[in-house]
């Protein structure tokens, strides 16, 4: 499939290492059809490829992922009827309604995340900047987060969109129960050194060195046997797999999309919650602030 449009994918440290950029820096690499597509190839060539050890999935510019693709011209040609992406006219994309839209969402955001979790290639997200929403999803797949200084996480779905998480929902396995109900009642932030803290991020690194550093920690990873570091993934992912990670999951995918049908019933097939329902328009929302203990929003800044 390569070369791609909307990602990257190179081979270092003599092919041990395989880097997957999304490659969208303009619209903050916004997640369109054309690039998940891309990416699920690139995930597959890269666990295909006997000569990679460990992959890095990072982002050009100055954002890792701000989240799905809400509108950019690339995601609306994508759904035009001339122009459409072969994806949407298959996997359900030709039913209707909550049928549709479930079908799509499962095969696009759910199962193909899922199975990159289970990538058979040790996997390092490399995040930087606002991290957002469908971003989250794409860094909480990957077996470890390295996050420049500059990072920050927040799932916003809830305060702006009327939904109660993304279509993968791995929050309170990150960062346990109680602050996902805080960070997804008041669509706050996380701050890159809580989120070390909590140990949803191994590494923090100055944003100018994030890729370097990063590289050799891959190198690192690749020096242990493959066996080896598949097992100890594999040990890990199945006593989480155990305690109801991929349960929880599909049950909370369920729970989504009767969120989604909630809206789409009353909105005209618009499966969000718009201002009139009590969610700020899009360009009207308060910025995302980092929480703060001592007050009930946080200042600005
Ligand atoms: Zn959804």
């Amino acid at each position: 499939m390569a070369p791609y449009d909307y990602i990257t994918y190179e081979l270092l440290d003599e092919g041990r290492v395989a880097r997957i950029l999304l490659d969208r820096p303009e619209s903050r690499n916004a997640q369109n059809r054309g690039l998940l597509v891309e990416l699920d190839d690139a995930f597959r060539a890269a666990e295909a490829d006997d000569g990679v050890r460990v992959v890095i999935l990072g982002g050009a510019g100055e954002v890792f992922s701000s989240g799905h693709d809400l509108g950019t011209p690339e995601c609306l040609a994508e759904l035009a009827e001339e122009t459409r992406h072969p994806t949407y006219l298959q996997d359900g994309g030709t039913r209707r309604g909550a049928e549709a839209r479930m079908l799509q969402e499962w095969h696009h955001f759910f199962q193909s995340t899922r199975r990159w979790r289970d990538l058979r290639k040790i996997t390092i997200a490399q995040v930087q900047g606002p991290v957002y929403a469908g971003g989250l999803m794409l860094m909480w797949c990957c077996d470890l987060i390295v996050a420049a200084d500059d990072a920050v996480f927040a799932d916003v779905v809830g305060t702006r969109l009327g939904m109660c998480g993304v279509e993968y929902f791995a929050l309170p396995w990150e960062i346990g129960p109680r602050r996902t109900k805080e960070l997804m009642l008041t669509g706050d932030a996380l701050g890159v050194d809580e989120a070390h803290q909590v140990g949803m991020v191994s590494k923090v690194f100055p944003r100018a060195e994030m890729e370097a550093r990063t590289l050799e920690l891959a190198q690192r990873i690749a020096a242990l046997p493959t066996m080896t570091a598949l097992l100890i993934k594999e040990s890990v992912n199945q006593t989480q797999d155990n305690m109801g990670f991929q349960n929880a999951l599909a049950a909370c995918f369920s729970i989504h999309q009767l969120n989604h049908a909630h809206w789409a019933e009353q909105h005209d097939g618009m499966p969000i919650a718009l201002p009139e329902d009590g969610v700020p328009r899009w360009q009207d929302a308060p910025p995302v602030v980092v929480r703060d203990k001592t007050a009930a929003r946080a200042e600005q800044g």
